[in-house]
């Protein structure tokens, strides 16, 4: 037997989202990744644990920090995304702001795009706030400019998303990563809605992805989960962090040098904020994500598929007054959607319908394949209207900026059979439509 996809250099990503840091000699031979399904681990002896706890040993002690089955999607995903390491979290929420938290603290500045998911918009603007960590909106996120004027010495992040939620608008990542680098700041993203199948982030300057993993990452919409994934080699000790200064020179000696320099940001998240804060990801978690994971590939070439179909079709209705889909050629992100989607802009879309608030909802109620939930990225086609769901209680100025309006409808496109979909949607339009003439 020499069996080595686990590790093996230059496979494809399809290959690695089955393989990619699972041996199975370390695990019995099981060839399924066994749940370990324990709260703690043996220490062994005295030198032992002093070693695990200092971080210079690798190994497992204590559940709300590490967990082999955790560490096989950790470096399943890093191996995805091209990235030097990777921590899991209970919720895409958890990864989010545990990963600003190991950014930015009181005092601090992150500057934002507006286009985000309304739980992201929520916790910068209400917890954040109240911990003294300013969010700085830029108002044109196409503007590069703009991001420029927010920049001061405070500034701990620049933070987007790499499909906008939910008008759905992309952004010219690579300008906004080498106006960051001039400065020595590191730029975030939420990769929800593209997955690494999809975005390939660290290609453009990323410096760390996020993921609510209960999304396209498992796509059976069976659990809630978060992962962040570095890219490595960020330059920390340039002046601006002065906290991951402190921590360099206190782990330095045991980690070891190259180990920390390359892997200094997720460290870190691991030995303050996971350990602190607690949010780490369940093992039997980490189980269901990877079942999914295996799939993902072909799965997003269905979405994608299918999301190209139904945006042409919507954008023909009568009863629908404009899409939003950025693989549309009628799209102002078309440009931008070329250059970063090769493989199509996700499925993600978002209509606004003829008739008001009322229309809108009569689709909802008249839709039979398509769910109404507030959820995203499952393999089954999903349907919301946002501004009495997924960014209720926002103000009118936030909701306008966000692009919601009360006639907007976000679409989350499945792997189900296409004509099926069109189908569906054709005849729930239809009685909008019928619904306006009354
Ligand atoms: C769902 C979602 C989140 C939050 O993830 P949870 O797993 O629900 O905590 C963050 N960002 C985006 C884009 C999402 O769709």
């Amino acid at each position: 037997m020499s069996y080595k996809a686990y590790n093996k250099e230059g496979l494809g990503f399809t290959t690695r989202q089955l393989h990619a840091g699972y041996n199975p000699e370390e695990h019995y031979r099981s060839k399924a990744v066994p749940i370990y399904q324990t709260a703690v681990f043996e220490l062994g002896d005295y030198e032992r644990c002093v070693r695990l706890f200092e971080y210079a040993e690798e190994g497992h002690s204590y559940v709300r920090f590490s967990n082999p089955t955790n560490q096989v999607l950790e470096e399943r995903l890093a191996s995805l995304e091209g990235g030097a390491a990777a921590v899991t979290f209970g919720s895409g929420m958890g990864a989010i702001s545990s990963t600003l938290l190991n950014l930015a603290h009181q005092g601090d500045e992150i500057i934002a795009v507006q286009t985000l998911y309304g739980g992201s918009t929520k916790l910068f603007n209400n917890t954040f706030k109240d911990y003294g960590i300013q969010t700085r909106y830029v108002e044109d996120e196409n503007d590069i400019e703009a991001y420029r004027e927010l920049i001061t010495d405070k500034t701990k992040a620049i933070y987007l998303e790499c499909i906008g939620n939910p008008s759905i608008n992309i952004i010219d990542v690579e300008a906004v990563t080498s106006l960051a680098h001039e400065y020595g700041i590191p730029v975030v993203m939420d990769n929800t809605f593209a997955t690494p199948y999809l975005f390939q982030a660290f290609d453009y300057g990323v410096d760390i992805v996020c993921y609510s993993a209960t999304k396209y990452l498992s796509g059976h919409g069976v659990v809630i989960a978060g992962i962040a994934v570095e890219k490595g080699g960020f330059d920390w000790l340039n002046g601006r962090f002065p906290e991951f200064e402190e921590f360099y020179k206190e782990n330095v000696a045991q980690i070891g040098e190259e180990v920390l320099k390359r892997e200094m940001f997720t460290k870190r998240l691991r030995m303050r904020y996971l350990t602190d804060l607690g949010a780490h990801m369940s093992p039997q978690t980490a189980f269901y994500v990877l079942q999914g994971l295996e799939t993902l590939s072909l799965r997003m070439d269905r979405h994608v598929e299918n999301a190209g179909k139904i945006a042409k079709f919507l954008e023909e209705h009568p009863a629908v007054k404009a899409v939003s889909y950025p693989g549309l050629e009628s799209s102002p992100y078309y440009e931008l959607s070329k250059k970063y989607f090769p493989k199509g802009p996700g499925a993600m879309m978002a209509i606004r319908v003829n008739g008001g608030q009322e229309a809108a909802l009569r689709v909802l109620e008249q839709v039979e394949i398509f769910d109404y939930m507030v959820n995203v990225g499952d393999a089954k086609s999903l349907i919301v209207h946002p501004a009495s769901s997924t960014h209720f209680g926002h103000s009118e100025e936030e909701l306008i900026s966000a692009g919601v309006y009360p006639d907007t409808l976000r679409l989350s496109i499945g792997i189900e059979d296409a004509k099926d979909l069109i189908a569906d949607l054709d005849q729930a339009l239809n009685a909008a439509l019928e619904g306006n003439k009354r």
